[in-house]
């Protein structure tokens, strides 16, 4: 049988339903679903070609599979049959939409050509069959400016120039003003300015328009919008393969006041509320209110204005809702009194609203708590963990204006009117709000660069809002009291700003400030908290078998906190503290200058002299971490780093500098830096070599550990203190460091009658620690992956330098993933995967866990629970989405 490429729907039934997304693509597959039963709603008839057919388009150099046209020409029969009008009927014509479609939503990105099958004949049909001219030469207008613009690439600049001039010749302003004539006019002005930019006169063949548009829309799978849309939201080009494309019978909003367009979100997409929160224009076109061209007005008018239709549309949410157990996204069409739905989906939300949204609907049975947690992407967490505007500060600033609150969150910055300056002044290092009069497609990288996005027109459903939703910026759109007065100028509120100038905008609640308000840090509590808590309640419930064999019960989420950090940690769920870099601990006067006396010292004597300062210090800043996190682990690691860090003279300047600083001669330091310099700092002299070399070092660490350990202790605290080895390549280095440490604690439980027991562990950051880890096993009481220098020696890949390549190795697709982000399964993981066998051979329950920045990666985090890691540890601010992914990495591995 030949390939099938093409599917109908329409007549209350459909070739397909929702679980076909891979092939007919989400907007396909649900306008099949919502066409026939068990829902059967108005669906205007059409047919979509399937995403196969876009990717054997590119396979094919740009030309269609054999079979398509003869498929698409019998399919449009059933749709003239079933609407009962005909392409290009010049007395009655079928209109035709043409839209993309991918797999997983890309709102906005790719193309879409209304009202196709106007020609100058067809055009007069249209008029007097509807007896309305005035429609009638607006869709053909519309048209050939969609089509021009989209299908032909003429710039929609020259387009709008054409209205101005007309609307400017009466003194009008909107666009549904234009009379008839002046319809008709901008079209002849607009096919003339056709025929000059393409050399050829507008297509009025409706066949010929309606393969244009199919390749127009195939084509912009391809375009860059689309292609950094997919990049900045990590759509994979090998799961997203590509657009259907679905040719619709058009149904018009424009047609009167009895017309009209809506799109609807069955729950407010900003805030998670379980309300109806659609807008509707009258007399329009959908791309009028997704344009943000004219500001909608709320459903309610509806209510009052078409009551039948109102309760048609909110019965229509709630059975959408209950068959999607999902909050929808409907577009819909009302044509003189009658409804017509356009699409449906799953609505894209802000973090707040999908966290509230799943958190309520497990309330109302809609769905189970597994179901809930795997709604929620983790990045979307950090969202809700945005800094907020300090609330003494924000009630004490008055507000210019006020518009509609699309995103929430606090945003402040400089101003910028275009995403280019967006871009510039964002790698200049600068925080910048786009202010704009709406935003397109074409604003997308610097609306992700944005800290906010202010437009004076557009709804909640337009451009803006939608998109700085799903990014997660805070957006207050449709501001009329932001006024455009120059090129580089606008008044907010009556107050005149320039580009640069700073101001602050409420996404939550609409405010705009013409100030820099301070914001404070964001807290787990509320509907978050219950979430993160069947989050925390499913990790700990779960168990698997690892690749080697082992049954492994529980995963936590640990963080990478220093004394500063362990409150936020704490704060924000951490089971504990895998890893303390204890070298941050240095970076604060007084202790950096005693860290530096002893890192310069040249004897043995000299050096234990200048620990005796920093013992006090350490011991201080354990204790308060101990304390801070009431009993949890706190993984303390002795030091790590490369010491020339800590010895920065690179200039004469800056070594005359650290002389004078630490009380020594220049040529001292002058001296101490040349020795200390090093080709490849991070293969040197560092982590525990410094202990081989130095084991005075590691000795007071040890001391100030235990006697932290004993004061918290004495005072009744609760303590799970750890030690930990970095750098281990050679069981005897482990071997000799444990010996030290452990006297060293014998030493001190001695003097203050304590009887203190720590684990000791070792890190895991090279391959040949991997392959001896049986041996490196029995003198460890757990292994910590240190993925960034796993990562650096597996491939070999310097971590400071290769950023110089990675984006040329990411674009030719030499590597699909950055490997310093996304643990390198093929690579890394067989060298976690050996470590956890060996280790595990030699013991057998063996605690093992990941503190390389890998730890707070959610594909990564899924890997650790594979290869049977009982812990991973994030930075504090990756703790909550951590949790939840380690959550959903134990839901996935159960289907
Ligand atoms: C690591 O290598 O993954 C690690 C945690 O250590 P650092 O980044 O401090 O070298
Ligand atoms: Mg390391």
């Amino acid at each position: 049988m030949a390939t099938k490429y093409v599917y109908f729907f329409g007549d209350g039934d459909a070739e397909g339903d929702e679980s076909m997304r891979p092939i007919l693509g989400g907007k396909g597959a649900n306008l099949a679903q919502m066409a026939k039963a068990p829902l059967s709603l108005p669906v205007p008839p059409g047919f979509t070609i399937s995403i196969d057919v876009c990717q054997e388009y590119y396979k094919l150099g740009k030309k269609y599979p054999k079979g398509l046209k003869e498929e698409v020409a019998k399919y449009l029969d059933k749709l003239e049959t079933s609407f009962g009008k005909k392409l290009g009927d010049e007395k009655d014509p079928l209109l035709v939409s043409v839209r993309s479609g991918a797999a997983e939503s890309m709102p906005g990105m790719m193309d879409t050509i209304l009202n196709l099958g106007l020609n100058d004949k067809s055009v007069l049909g249209l008029a007097a069959k509807t007896n309305n001219p005035r429609f009638a030469w607006d869709a053909y207008r519309r048209f050939i400016q969609m089509y021009g613009n989209v299908a032909m690439g003429v710039e929609h600049d020259k387009f709008e120039k054409i209205i101005a001039k007309v609307k400017a010749i009466r003194g009008i302003k909107e666009d549904p003003e234009l009379n008839v004539d002046e319809l008709k006019k901008i079209v002849e002005d607009y096919k003339k300015m056709y025929k000059k930019e393409k050399g050829e006169d507008f297509p009025q063949d409706p066949q010929v328009q309606m393969w244009g548009a199919i390749g127009a829309v195939f084509g912009s799978w391809m375009n860059p919008r689309a292609i950094t849309y997919r990049k900045l939201n990590n759509i994979d080009e090998r799961v997203i393969k590509g657009t259907a494309v679905t040719v619709m019978a058009m149904v018009f909003g424009n047609m009167g006041d009895t017309s009209g367009t809506g799109v609807a979100f069955s729950r407010d997409p900003s805030t998670g509320e379980n309300h109806f929160m659609a807008e509707y224009l009258i007399n329009a076109q959908g791309e009028d209110v997704v344009a943000g061209i004219r500001t909608p007005m709320d459903i309610s008018a509806l209510e009052k204005q078409q009551p039948k239709i109102f309760k048609q549309i909110t019965t229509i949410r709630n059975r959408l809702e209950k068959h999607y157990h999902d909050m929808q996204d409907m577009e819909f069409t009302v044509q003189e009194g009658k409804l017509f739905m356009l699409q449906c989906r799953n609505g894209k939300r802000t973090g707040p609203a999908a966290v509230k949204m799943a958190v309520d609907m497990v309330a109302e049975k809609l769905i189970t708590k597994e179901q809930a947690l795997l709604r929620v992407k983790p990045d979307q967490l950090d969202q809700l963990l945005h800094p907020q505007f300090d609330a003494k500060a924000l009630k004490a600033a008055k507000a210019l204006a006020e518009g509609l609150n699309a995103s929430p969150g606090a945003g402040c910055g400089q101003i910028v009117f275009t995403a280019e300056e967006a871009v510039e002044m964002d790698k200049a290092g600068k925080k910048v709000i786009l202010v704009r009069k709406e935003t397109s497609p074409d604003d997308i990288a610097g609306m992700y660069v944005a800290q906010g996005i202010l437009t004076s027109t557009g709804g909640r459903t337009s451009h803006a809002a939608v998109v700085a939703r799903g990014m997660g910026t805070p957006c207050v759109c449709g501001c009329a009291a932001v006024v455009f007065s120059g090129k580089d100028t606008v008044t907010i509120g009556g107050k005149s700003f320039k580009k640069g100038d700073f101001i602050s905008i409420d996404g939550s609640t609409g405010k705009v400030y013409g100030e820099t308000i301070p914001v404070t840090p964001a807290n787990v509590s509320g509907d978050l908290e219950t979430f993160l808590g069947w989050a925390d309640e499913i990790r700990a419930k779960s168990k698997r078998t690892t690749p080697s064999g082992k049954t492994v019960k529980g995963f936590d989420v640990l963080a990478n906190a220093e004394q500063n950090e362990a409150a936020i940690a704490f704060r924000f769920g951490a089971a504990g503290i895998g890893l303390c870099r204890t070298e941050h601990m240095f970076f604060e006067e007084p202790k950096l200058t005693s860290f530096q006396k002893m890192i310069i010292s040249n004897t043995t004597e000299e050096r234990k002299e200048n620990l005796k300062a920093i013992l006090p210090y350490q011991e201080k800043d354990f204790y308060e971490i101990i304390k801070a996190m009431e009993g949890r682990a706190v993984t303390i690691r002795l030091l790590d780093p490369p010491l020339n860090e800590f010895v920065q003279a690179e200039t004469p300047e800056l070594a005359k500098a650290l002389a004078k600083k630490l009380g020594v001669k220049n040529s001292v330091i002058e001296k101490k830096y040349a020795e200390l310099n090093e080709h490849n700092p991070m293969l040197g002299h560092r982590g525990c070599r410094l202990a081989i070399t130095y084991p005075e070092i590691y000795e007071t660490q040890v001391e100030a550990i235990a006697r932290a350990t004993a004061k918290a202790e004495k005072e009744g605290l609760a303590h799970d203190v750890r030690i930990m080895i970095p750098n281990v390549t050679t069981y005897q280095e482990l071997k000799q460091i444990r010996e030290q440490a452990l006297a060293v604690i014998a030493n001190v439980n001695k003097e203050l009658g304590t009887s203190l027991k720590f684990q000791i562990g070792s890190m895991i950051e090279f391959p040949r620690a991997a392959a001896t880890a049986d041996k490196i096993a029995e003198y460890a009481d757990f292994f910590s992956f240190g993925t960034n220098d796993l990562t650096q020696t597996t491939f070999g890949f310097s971590r400071d330098d290769y950023s110089k390549f990675i984006d040329s190795y990411l674009d030719q697709k030499v590597l699909l993933q950055d490997p310093f982000k996304t643990l390198d399964e093929d690579g890394v993981g067989v060298m976690i995967g050996l470590a956890e066998e060996k280790g595990r051979a030699t013991k057998k329950n063996l605690h093992l866990g990941i503190c390389g920045e890998h730890g707070g990666d959610p594909a990564s985090i899924e890997l650790c629970y594979k290869l049977g890691l009982n812990y991973v540890s994030c930075s504090p601010f990756r703790v909550p989405a951590a949790r939840l992914a380690g959550a959903q990495a134990v839901i996935k591995s159960k289907k």
